[in-house]
């Protein structure tokens, strides 16, 4: 049997074998890693028939280890010159299954994606769905709020991104890294980080290191309520406007009258001077809870 898509000499024959140039406007950076591959399997927790979702197959590195790991995938390119690469070299049989049982395609932009449509005739809904993906790094943000928006909850994401996006997403509170995208994310869904990948593992080497970071939702007994998300996450881009300033500077756009936000700060329970960085999750909501929404 053929040596794994994600070694560097079989990924280099075919970048070579398709005359393929890694669009770099798509992010396109295959990882050819084999530990950094079977960390993230690893890291995801992949057990047989597990429904995965992958975002951006590529040439297939982590779709092959995913189906070997005994994993299920539907798996979202955006790039169509890719269809017929995945087709010809991912293994023909799978553990025994023909790979059409196995794995799924769509050409699509995973930001369009419509998983209860797209996923009913090949998952079972009923079951837990877990998203894995090496992201394309250049909209990291936009689809993990699209993930944590979507009307499917996943059991956990598993993402591989830019460290710099990770170590924001992981951040505690009175860290530089704490801040608007930390905050969000934090309240819905719990984050820890798995391993650090360096650039030399992907062809081509992207500008930065990687991170892989499991996302997983946080049991309702613990998550933080919040009414409004887009109030909440308006209200916390706010207070982070300029950060080097105080909380209460900040707030100056938000509570124009000078009493009100001492009141609020107050209430905050900390110094009058505190900057937004050094706030915790459940302040922040109180602080929402005291501005009134835009409409
Ligand atoms: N999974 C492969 C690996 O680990 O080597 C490739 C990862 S590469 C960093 C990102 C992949 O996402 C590329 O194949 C790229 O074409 C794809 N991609 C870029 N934008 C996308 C989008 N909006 N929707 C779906 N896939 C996208």
């Amino acid at each position: 049997s053929e040596i794994p898509i994600g070694s560097p000499v079989r990924t280099q024959a075919i970048i070579n074998r398709y005359f393929m140039k890694a669009k770099k406007s798509l992010g396109q950076n295959f990882l050819v890693d084999l530990d950094a591959l079977h960390g993230i399997v690893k890291a995801a927790a992949i057990k047989p028939d597990d429904q995965v979702i992958e975002i951006g197959p590529g040439i297939g590195s982590l779709t092959e280890q995913l189906l070997d790991a005994g994993a299920k995938v539907f798996a979202y390119e955006v790039d169509e010159n890719l269809l017929k690469v995945l087709q010809n070299e991912l293994p023909k049989k799978i553990n025994g299954y023909p790979l059409d049982q196995r794995f799924k395609l769509k050409i699509e932009d995973i930001l369009k994606a419509d998983f209860k449509q797209d996923l009913k005739d090949f998952f079972d809904l009923s079951k837990p769905v877990k998203v894995v993906a090496n992201l394309p790094y250049y909209i990291t943000t936009p689809i993990i709020f699209f993930l944590n928006n979507s009307e499917l909850e996943f059991a956990s994401l598993t993402l591989m991104m830019q460290k710099e996006v990770a170590d924001r997403l992981s951040a505690h509170s009175g860290t530089k890294e704490y801040g608007p995208l930390t905050i969000a994310v934090q309240t819905e869904m719990a984050v820890k980080s798995f391993m650090t990948v360096t650039s030399s593992s992907f062809i081509p080497r992207p500008k930065v290191d990687s991170s892989v970071v499991v996302l997983t939702p946080l049991p309702a007994e613990s998550k933080i309520d919040i009414a409004d998300s887009k109030h909440f996450n308006w209200v916390v881009k706010m207070c982070f406007a300029q950060r080097r300033k105080t909380l209460n500077n900040n707030l100056k756009a938000l509570i124009p009258n000078n009493e009100d936000r001492t009141h609020l700060i107050k209430s905050l329970g900390v110094d009058s001077r505190v900057r937004p960085e050094q706030l915790t999750l459940k302040q922040f909501v109180q602080i929402a809870a005291s501005v009134p929404v835009k409409n």
